[in-house]
């Protein structure tokens, strides 16, 4: 197969997919790392894909990639998902998605639920998509711009919010605070609040959400 044909056939799959690792495509075109790195930024300038943190996410598929492979009965009409750390339900402009290594997919009510998945499940984390709170539109959380510790709280304290667009970010920092970051800021910024106030009492709705399953 030549380069053309494996493109091709990755855009195919990634359209069924939704969101496909680095590894995993190369495991089923045996080729390199490096090779489906050059595919994915070709794929990605000809507009075709979108790069995400371990791999690459369909363009059309952006809305299934959040709860694709979940079981069917979760998607029955009006229940929507609970996040995985606080058990609070996922709303679309907060959404943050991620893909663990095993290939199962959970939903984090909030950047910052999903930056505290990364502090619990670290490298067994393939994939995290998180959404731009001003559009709702998913994107990689290692792209991703993170106000840390701003006024807007919408869901859990203290306040992570993600920005695609970092002037966005920034008028936004501008009119409720907070300080700007990328992933590893948010690791570290949540780290030393959970230190300083202990497990989860930061955040209200993860302590009840605690009490309740201990
Ligand atoms: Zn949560
Ligand atoms: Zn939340």
């Amino acid at each position: 197969m030549n380069g053309m044909q494996r493109r091709k056939e990755l855009v195919s799959w990634l359209e069924e997919a939704g969101t496909l690792s680095t590894s995993e495509i190369a495991a089923r075109f045996e080729v390199s790392k490096m090779t489906v790195h050059r595919d994915l930024d070709i794929l990605e300038e000809r507009q075709r894909i979108r790069r995400i943190f371990g791999g690459a996410m369909a363009l059309e598929s952006t809305t299934n990639a959040w709860t694709e492979g979940e079981p069917p009965e979760q998607k029955e009409a009006g229940e929507s998902e609970k996040c995985l750390i606080c058990y609070r339900p996922a709303t679309q402009h907060l959404l943050y998605g991620i893909t663990m290594e095993n290939g199962e997919r959970k939903l984090a009510c909030c950047p910052h639920c999903g930056v505290s998945a990364h502090l619990m499940f670290k490298e067994q984390i393939r994939i995290a998509i998180t959404a731009d709170y001003l559009t709702g539109k998913p994107h990689s959380a290692q792209h991703s711009h993170f106000l840390l510790g701003s006024a807007a709280a919408p869901c859990c304290h203290p306040s992570i919010l993600t920005f695609e667009n970092l002037e966005m970010a920034q008028r936004f920092q501008t009119g409720f605070g907070g300080q700007l970051g990328r992933l590893g800021d948010a690791l570290r910024f949540l780290e030393e609040e959970m230190i300083l106030h202990r497990e989860g009492e930061s955040c209200p709705h993860c302590a009840a959400a605690r009490k309740k399953n201990s």
